[in-house]
Protein backbone atom coordinates (compact mmCIF):
# COMPACT_ATOMS: atom_id res chain seq x y z
CA UNK A 1 0.00 0.00 0.00
CA UNK A 2 1.20 3.79 -0.79
CA UNK A 3 2.03 5.73 2.15
CA UNK A 4 0.33 8.68 0.44
CA UNK A 5 -3.15 6.65 1.15
CA UNK A 6 -2.11 5.95 4.89
CA UNK A 7 -1.49 9.25 5.60
CA UNK A 8 -4.58 10.43 4.94
CA UNK A 9 -6.02 9.28 8.15
CA UNK A 10 -4.91 10.00 11.46
CA UNK A 11 -3.02 7.03 13.58
CA UNK A 12 -3.80 4.73 15.12
CA UNK A 13 -7.09 3.31 13.39
CA UNK A 14 -9.12 1.30 12.44
CA UNK A 15 -9.35 -0.25 8.64
CA UNK A 16 -12.11 -2.45 7.59
CA UNK A 17 -11.98 -4.02 4.00
CA UNK A 18 -15.59 -4.62 3.15
CA UNK A 19 -15.20 -6.73 -0.04
CA UNK A 20 -13.72 -9.76 2.45
CA UNK A 21 -16.55 -8.89 5.19
CA UNK A 22 -18.90 -9.31 2.04
CA UNK A 23 -17.05 -12.46 0.73
CA UNK A 24 -16.63 -14.26 4.34
CA UNK A 25 -20.46 -13.47 4.98
CA UNK A 26 -21.56 -15.15 1.61
CA UNK A 27 -19.60 -17.76 2.01
CA UNK A 28 -21.11 -18.38 6.13
CA UNK A 29 -24.51 -18.32 4.41
CA UNK A 30 -24.06 -20.83 1.44
CA UNK A 31 -23.11 -23.19 3.67
CA UNK A 32 -25.17 -22.63 6.25
CA UNK A 33 -28.04 -22.56 4.16
CA UNK A 34 -27.11 -26.10 2.61
CA UNK A 35 -28.23 -27.57 5.58
CA UNK A 36 -31.24 -24.82 6.28
CA UNK A 37 -29.09 -24.03 9.39
CA UNK A 38 -30.15 -20.13 10.51
CA UNK A 39 -26.73 -18.25 12.14
CA UNK A 40 -27.01 -15.50 14.26
CA UNK A 41 -24.45 -12.96 14.12
CA UNK A 42 -22.95 -12.21 17.42
CA UNK A 43 -22.87 -8.07 18.01
CA UNK A 44 -20.28 -7.98 20.55
CA UNK A 45 -17.59 -8.93 17.79
CA UNK A 46 -17.74 -5.68 16.25
CA UNK A 47 -20.93 -3.36 16.42
CA UNK A 48 -19.76 -0.92 13.93
CA UNK A 49 -22.87 0.95 12.29
CA UNK A 50 -21.56 0.32 8.45
CA UNK A 51 -20.62 -3.46 9.50
CA UNK A 52 -23.90 -4.40 11.16
CA UNK A 53 -26.02 -2.91 7.99
CA UNK A 54 -23.76 -5.43 5.81
CA UNK A 55 -24.64 -8.11 8.15
CA UNK A 56 -28.38 -7.21 8.40
CA UNK A 57 -28.54 -6.94 4.66
CA UNK A 58 -27.27 -10.63 4.75
CA UNK A 59 -30.69 -12.05 6.14
CA UNK A 60 -28.51 -12.83 9.77
CA UNK A 61 -30.03 -12.91 12.57
CA UNK A 62 -28.68 -11.42 16.06
CA UNK A 63 -27.00 -12.46 18.77
CA UNK A 64 -26.76 -9.95 21.83
CA UNK A 65 -25.14 -9.95 25.01
CA UNK A 66 -26.46 -7.06 26.66
CA UNK A 67 -30.41 -4.66 26.80
CA UNK A 68 -28.36 -2.16 24.82
CA UNK A 69 -27.10 -5.13 21.62
CA UNK A 70 -30.49 -5.82 21.46
CA UNK A 71 -31.45 -2.05 21.39
CA UNK A 72 -29.01 -1.92 18.81
CA UNK A 73 -29.55 -4.31 16.60
CA UNK A 74 -33.41 -3.59 16.25
CA UNK A 75 -32.37 0.06 15.14
CA UNK A 76 -30.11 -1.48 12.36
CA UNK A 77 -33.13 -3.24 10.92
CA UNK A 78 -32.48 -7.13 12.26
CA UNK A 79 -35.67 -8.40 13.23
CA UNK A 80 -36.43 -8.95 16.76
CA UNK A 81 -37.82 -12.74 15.84
CA UNK A 82 -34.43 -13.39 14.95
CA UNK A 83 -32.72 -12.27 18.16
CA UNK A 84 -31.49 -14.29 20.90
CA UNK A 85 -30.19 -12.54 23.95
CA UNK A 86 -27.78 -15.07 26.19
CA UNK A 87 -25.53 -13.77 29.20
CA UNK A 88 -24.96 -14.85 33.42
CA UNK A 89 -26.14 -11.41 34.40
CA UNK A 90 -29.31 -9.63 32.58
CA UNK A 91 -30.74 -6.69 34.78
CA UNK A 92 -34.49 -6.47 34.95
CA UNK A 93 -34.35 -3.47 32.47
CA UNK A 94 -32.58 -5.51 29.93
CA UNK A 95 -35.13 -8.16 30.20
CA UNK A 96 -37.51 -5.48 30.12
CA UNK A 97 -36.28 -4.89 26.42
CA UNK A 98 -36.35 -7.94 25.60
CA UNK A 99 -40.40 -8.59 26.22
CA UNK A 100 -40.96 -5.24 24.92
CA UNK A 101 -39.29 -6.37 21.93
CA UNK A 102 -40.84 -9.76 21.83
CA UNK A 103 -37.47 -11.58 20.88
CA UNK A 104 -36.73 -15.21 19.75
CA UNK A 105 -35.32 -16.33 22.55
CA UNK A 106 -33.51 -15.34 25.98
CA UNK A 107 -30.84 -17.85 26.46
CA UNK A 108 -31.15 -18.63 29.98
CA UNK A 109 -28.24 -19.43 32.33
CA UNK A 110 -29.87 -20.20 35.48
CA UNK A 111 -32.89 -21.54 37.71
CA UNK A 112 -32.76 -18.08 39.25
CA UNK A 113 -32.54 -16.19 35.98
CA UNK A 114 -35.94 -18.06 34.55
CA UNK A 115 -38.33 -17.68 37.84
CA UNK A 116 -37.03 -13.38 37.49
CA UNK A 117 -38.28 -13.56 33.69
CA UNK A 118 -41.47 -15.64 34.71
CA UNK A 119 -42.32 -12.52 36.97
CA UNK A 120 -41.29 -9.75 34.66
CA UNK A 121 -43.12 -11.50 31.95
CA UNK A 122 -46.53 -11.73 33.77
CA UNK A 123 -46.07 -8.50 34.73
CA UNK A 124 -45.81 -7.33 30.84
CA UNK A 125 -48.35 -9.65 30.37
CA UNK A 126 -46.42 -11.53 27.70
CA UNK A 127 -45.13 -14.80 27.55
CA UNK A 128 -41.07 -15.26 27.00
CA UNK A 129 -39.91 -17.35 24.84
CA UNK A 130 -36.65 -19.27 26.60
CA UNK A 131 -33.76 -21.97 25.85
CA UNK A 132 -32.29 -23.48 28.30
CA UNK A 133 -28.13 -22.36 27.93
CA UNK A 134 -26.90 -25.90 29.25
CA UNK A 135 -23.35 -26.52 30.34
CA UNK A 136 -22.23 -29.37 28.10
CA UNK A 137 -18.58 -29.88 29.83
CA UNK A 138 -16.97 -30.28 26.85
CA UNK A 139 -13.38 -28.70 26.69
CA UNK A 140 -12.89 -26.21 24.06
CA UNK A 141 -9.19 -26.30 23.65
CA UNK A 142 -8.90 -22.87 23.61
CA UNK A 143 -7.69 -20.27 26.27
CA UNK A 144 -9.09 -20.66 29.35
CA UNK A 145 -10.14 -16.89 29.58
CA UNK A 146 -12.59 -18.16 26.40
CA UNK A 147 -13.33 -21.44 27.39
CA UNK A 148 -17.16 -21.76 28.53
CA UNK A 149 -18.21 -25.19 28.58
CA UNK A 150 -16.65 -26.69 31.77
CA UNK A 151 -18.98 -27.12 35.08
CA UNK A 152 -16.07 -25.20 36.37
CA UNK A 153 -17.17 -21.82 34.70
CA UNK A 154 -20.11 -19.70 35.30
CA UNK A 155 -21.90 -20.13 32.37
CA UNK A 156 -25.05 -22.06 31.75
CA UNK A 157 -27.25 -24.43 33.48
CA UNK A 158 -25.79 -27.74 34.92
CA UNK A 159 -27.02 -31.12 34.16
CA UNK A 160 -28.05 -31.85 37.90
CA UNK A 161 -30.56 -29.50 37.91
CA UNK A 162 -32.34 -30.00 35.62
CA UNK A 163 -34.28 -32.44 37.30
CA UNK A 164 -35.78 -29.76 39.64
CA UNK A 165 -36.29 -27.10 36.78
CA UNK A 166 -38.48 -29.47 35.15
CA UNK A 167 -40.74 -29.84 37.95
CA UNK A 168 -40.61 -26.25 38.32
CA UNK A 169 -41.56 -25.47 34.59
CA UNK A 170 -45.65 -26.18 35.09
CA UNK A 171 -45.63 -23.30 37.49
CA UNK A 172 -43.76 -20.77 35.15
CA UNK A 173 -47.21 -19.98 32.87
CA UNK A 174 -45.33 -16.86 31.32
CA UNK A 175 -42.82 -18.94 29.93
CA UNK A 176 -41.96 -20.83 27.09
CA UNK A 177 -39.08 -23.18 26.88
CA UNK A 178 -38.66 -23.75 22.84
CA UNK A 179 -34.75 -24.34 22.73
CA UNK A 180 -31.52 -25.31 24.08
CA UNK A 181 -28.51 -23.47 23.61
CA UNK A 182 -24.80 -24.15 24.20
CA UNK A 183 -21.62 -22.26 23.63
CA UNK A 184 -18.32 -23.52 24.56
CA UNK A 185 -15.93 -21.36 23.88
CA UNK A 186 -14.32 -19.02 21.01
CA UNK A 187 -11.29 -18.95 18.82
CA UNK A 188 -11.77 -22.78 18.26
CA UNK A 189 -9.44 -23.98 15.19
CA UNK A 190 -9.81 -27.87 15.92
CA UNK A 191 -13.28 -29.53 14.60
CA UNK A 192 -12.79 -32.26 17.83
CA UNK A 193 -14.47 -29.97 20.20
CA UNK A 194 -17.82 -29.26 18.03
CA UNK A 195 -17.77 -33.02 16.72
CA UNK A 196 -17.98 -33.67 21.13
CA UNK A 197 -20.80 -31.01 21.61
CA UNK A 198 -23.03 -32.62 18.79
CA UNK A 199 -22.44 -36.24 20.83
CA UNK A 200 -23.03 -34.07 24.36
CA UNK A 201 -26.07 -32.15 22.65
CA UNK A 202 -27.73 -35.37 21.11
CA UNK A 203 -27.92 -36.86 25.05
CA UNK A 204 -29.39 -34.00 26.39
CA UNK A 205 -31.89 -33.48 23.51
CA UNK A 206 -32.99 -36.83 24.13
CA UNK A 207 -33.30 -36.40 27.44
CA UNK A 208 -35.86 -33.83 27.11
CA UNK A 209 -37.29 -35.84 24.57
CA UNK A 210 -37.53 -38.52 26.89
CA UNK A 211 -39.71 -36.22 29.33
CA UNK A 212 -42.08 -35.15 27.03
CA UNK A 213 -40.26 -31.60 26.57
CA UNK A 214 -41.02 -30.10 22.91
CA UNK A 215 -37.26 -28.38 21.87
CA UNK A 216 -38.18 -26.64 18.96
CA UNK A 217 -34.76 -25.37 18.77
CA UNK A 218 -31.00 -26.56 19.21
CA UNK A 219 -28.49 -23.31 19.18
CA UNK A 220 -24.60 -24.91 19.00
CA UNK A 221 -23.55 -21.04 19.72
CA UNK A 222 -20.38 -19.70 18.31
CA UNK A 223 -16.34 -20.21 18.56
CA UNK A 224 -15.31 -20.98 15.34
CA UNK A 225 -11.85 -19.59 15.21
CA UNK A 226 -9.55 -17.88 12.42
CA UNK A 227 -5.96 -18.32 11.40
CA UNK A 228 -4.34 -15.24 12.89
CA UNK A 229 -0.61 -16.57 12.12
CA UNK A 230 -1.68 -16.89 7.94
CA UNK A 231 -4.33 -13.80 7.59
CA UNK A 232 -3.17 -13.43 4.17
CA UNK A 233 -2.77 -16.84 2.93
CA UNK A 234 -6.25 -17.96 5.01
CA UNK A 235 -8.58 -15.38 4.98
CA UNK A 236 -11.55 -16.80 5.43
CA UNK A 237 -12.21 -19.57 7.95
CA UNK A 238 -13.17 -23.29 6.39
CA UNK A 239 -17.74 -22.71 7.45
CA UNK A 240 -18.00 -25.58 4.52
CA UNK A 241 -16.06 -28.12 7.09
CA UNK A 242 -17.67 -26.04 10.10
CA UNK A 243 -21.60 -26.98 9.37
CA UNK A 244 -20.14 -30.55 7.77
CA UNK A 245 -19.10 -31.36 11.27
CA UNK A 246 -22.84 -30.71 12.56
CA UNK A 247 -24.16 -32.07 9.86
CA UNK A 248 -22.74 -35.27 10.59
CA UNK A 249 -22.80 -35.59 14.20
CA UNK A 250 -25.88 -33.64 15.19
CA UNK A 251 -28.78 -36.19 15.68
CA UNK A 252 -31.66 -33.13 15.35
CA UNK A 253 -35.31 -34.49 15.52
CA UNK A 254 -37.31 -33.65 12.31
CA UNK A 255 -39.14 -30.37 13.47
CA UNK A 256 -36.18 -29.14 15.44
CA UNK A 257 -34.53 -26.07 13.64
CA UNK A 258 -30.52 -25.46 14.22
CA UNK A 259 -28.96 -21.84 14.97
CA UNK A 260 -25.60 -20.73 15.47
CA UNK A 261 -24.20 -17.79 16.91
CA UNK A 262 -21.15 -16.76 14.83
CA UNK A 263 -18.72 -13.55 15.66
CA UNK A 264 -15.54 -13.47 15.17
CA UNK A 265 -15.50 -16.13 12.22
CA UNK A 266 -17.38 -13.38 10.22
CA UNK A 267 -16.02 -10.36 10.75
CA UNK A 268 -12.46 -10.86 12.46
CA UNK A 269 -10.26 -10.50 9.14
CA UNK A 270 -11.44 -7.99 7.72
CA UNK A 271 -10.43 -5.39 10.32
CA UNK A 272 -6.61 -4.33 10.78
CA UNK A 273 -5.01 -1.88 12.93
CA UNK A 274 -3.19 0.69 11.12
CA UNK A 275 -0.43 2.21 13.30
CA UNK A 276 2.52 4.30 13.14
CA UNK A 277 5.96 3.72 14.72
CA UNK A 278 6.61 6.73 16.98
CA UNK A 279 9.94 4.97 18.33
CA UNK A 280 12.40 2.50 17.89
CA UNK A 281 14.74 2.12 20.97
CA UNK A 282 17.23 -0.24 21.90
CA UNK A 283 17.33 -2.50 24.59
CA UNK A 284 19.56 -4.55 26.37
CA UNK A 285 18.71 -7.86 24.85
CA UNK A 286 16.31 -6.70 21.96
CA UNK A 287 14.99 -3.40 20.11
CA UNK A 288 11.32 -2.26 20.96
CA UNK A 289 9.50 -0.67 18.33
CA UNK A 290 6.93 1.52 19.53
CA UNK A 291 3.69 2.27 18.17
CA UNK A 292 1.15 5.02 18.64
CA UNK A 293 -1.11 2.33 19.24
CA UNK A 294 -1.87 0.04 22.88
CA UNK A 295 -3.82 -1.86 24.45
CA UNK A 296 -6.06 1.36 24.94
CA UNK A 297 -6.63 0.33 21.16
CA UNK A 298 -6.85 -3.44 21.23
CA UNK A 299 -6.95 -4.88 24.10
CA UNK A 300 -7.08 -9.14 23.07
CA UNK A 301 -3.22 -9.58 23.63
CA UNK A 302 -2.78 -8.07 26.74
CA UNK A 303 -6.21 -9.62 28.48
CA UNK A 304 -5.92 -13.10 26.33
CA UNK A 305 -1.95 -13.69 25.39
CA UNK A 306 -3.23 -13.63 21.67
CA UNK A 307 -0.98 -12.94 19.18
CA UNK A 308 -2.05 -11.04 15.89
CA UNK A 309 -0.22 -11.04 12.45
CA UNK A 310 2.10 -7.60 12.27
CA UNK A 311 3.56 -6.05 9.29
CA UNK A 312 5.39 -3.02 8.37
CA UNK A 313 3.63 -1.62 5.39
CA UNK A 314 5.84 1.14 4.35
CA UNK A 315 9.52 -0.34 4.70
CA UNK A 316 12.17 -0.06 1.98
CA UNK A 317 14.51 -2.33 3.39
CA UNK A 318 15.03 -5.99 2.56
CA UNK A 319 16.53 -7.00 6.11
CA UNK A 320 14.18 -8.68 7.98
CA UNK A 321 14.67 -7.91 12.10
CA UNK A 322 13.66 -9.36 15.27
CA UNK A 323 11.71 -6.37 17.55
CA UNK A 324 9.53 -6.43 20.62
CA UNK A 325 6.61 -4.38 18.95
CA UNK A 326 4.71 -2.72 22.41
CA UNK A 327 2.43 0.62 22.54
CA UNK A 328 2.91 3.53 24.63
CA UNK A 329 0.80 2.81 27.50
CA UNK A 330 2.20 2.45 31.00
CA UNK A 331 1.56 -0.81 31.47
CA UNK A 332 4.41 -3.92 30.67
CA UNK A 333 1.04 -6.04 29.79
CA UNK A 334 1.35 -3.22 26.84
CA UNK A 335 2.41 -5.24 24.33
CA UNK A 336 1.63 -6.69 20.61
CA UNK A 337 4.47 -9.30 20.15
CA UNK A 338 8.15 -10.46 21.32
CA UNK A 339 10.53 -11.52 18.65
CA UNK A 340 8.92 -10.33 15.99
CA UNK A 341 9.86 -10.51 12.16
CA UNK A 342 9.64 -7.71 10.59
CA UNK A 343 11.38 -5.31 7.48
CA UNK A 344 13.63 -3.17 9.09
CA UNK A 345 12.12 -0.60 11.15
CA UNK A 346 12.08 2.94 11.81
CA UNK A 347 10.47 5.98 13.05
CA UNK A 348 7.85 7.24 11.01
CA UNK A 349 7.10 4.04 9.32
CA UNK A 350 3.54 2.13 9.00
CA UNK A 351 2.46 -0.89 10.84
CA UNK A 352 -0.86 -2.70 9.87
CA UNK A 353 -2.01 -5.47 13.06
CA UNK A 354 -4.12 -7.69 10.94
CA UNK A 355 -7.14 -9.92 12.25
CA UNK A 356 -8.69 -7.22 14.31
CA UNK A 357 -12.46 -7.26 13.19
CA UNK A 358 -13.28 -8.82 16.30
CA UNK A 359 -13.26 -7.87 19.72
CA UNK A 360 -11.02 -5.03 18.60
CA UNK A 361 -12.77 -1.62 18.26
CA UNK A 362 -15.38 -2.59 20.39
CA UNK A 363 -12.74 -3.04 23.32
CA UNK A 364 -11.08 0.03 23.39
CA UNK A 365 -11.20 2.38 26.16
CA UNK A 366 -10.53 5.34 26.92
CA UNK A 367 -7.81 4.93 29.85
CA UNK A 368 -4.95 7.64 29.72
CA UNK A 369 -7.67 10.18 28.00
CA UNK A 370 -6.40 8.00 24.85
CA UNK A 371 -7.97 9.82 21.60
CA UNK A 372 -10.31 7.84 19.32
CA UNK A 373 -10.22 8.41 15.79
CA UNK A 374 -12.51 7.48 13.19
CA UNK A 375 -12.54 3.94 11.36
CA UNK A 376 -11.65 3.86 7.25
CA UNK A 377 -13.68 1.33 5.29
CA UNK A 378 -12.14 0.24 2.15
CA UNK A 379 -14.36 -0.95 -0.59
CA UNK A 380 -11.96 -2.59 -2.72
CA UNK A 381 -9.21 -5.34 -2.52
CA UNK A 382 -5.73 -3.33 -2.75
C1 LIG B 1 -19.32 -14.50 22.44
C2 LIG B 1 -20.45 -15.37 22.15
C3 LIG B 1 -20.66 -15.85 20.86
C4 LIG B 1 -19.74 -15.56 19.71
O1 LIG B 1 -18.50 -16.19 19.86
P1 LIG B 1 -17.40 -16.16 18.69
O2 LIG B 1 -16.27 -16.95 19.25
O3 LIG B 1 -17.03 -14.75 18.44
O4 LIG B 1 -18.00 -16.83 17.49
C5 LIG B 1 -21.77 -16.64 20.65
N1 LIG B 1 -22.63 -16.94 21.65
C6 LIG B 1 -22.46 -16.49 22.89
C7 LIG B 1 -23.45 -16.84 23.93
C8 LIG B 1 -21.37 -15.71 23.19
O5 LIG B 1 -21.20 -15.27 24.44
Amino acid sequence: MKKEALIQHKTPYYQYNLDLLNQTLDLAQTHALKYGYHIHYALKANTNDRILEIIRSKSFGADCVSGNEVKKAIEKGFAPNQIAFAGVGKSDEEIGIGLEHEIFTFNCESVEEIEVINDLAAQHNKIANIALRLNPNVDAKTHKYITTGLEENKFGINHWELESLLTKLPSLSHIKVTGLHFHIGSQITSMTPFKNLCIRVNELNHWFLERGVRIEHLNLGGGLGIDYQHPTENPIPDFELFFGVFNQFLEPQPHQEIHFELGRSLVANCGSLITKVLYVKKGVKTNFVILDAGMTELIRPALYQASHFIENLTSDSTEVEFYDVVGPICESSDCFGKKIALKQTKRGDFIKIHSTGAYGEVMVSGYNLREQNPVVFLDERF
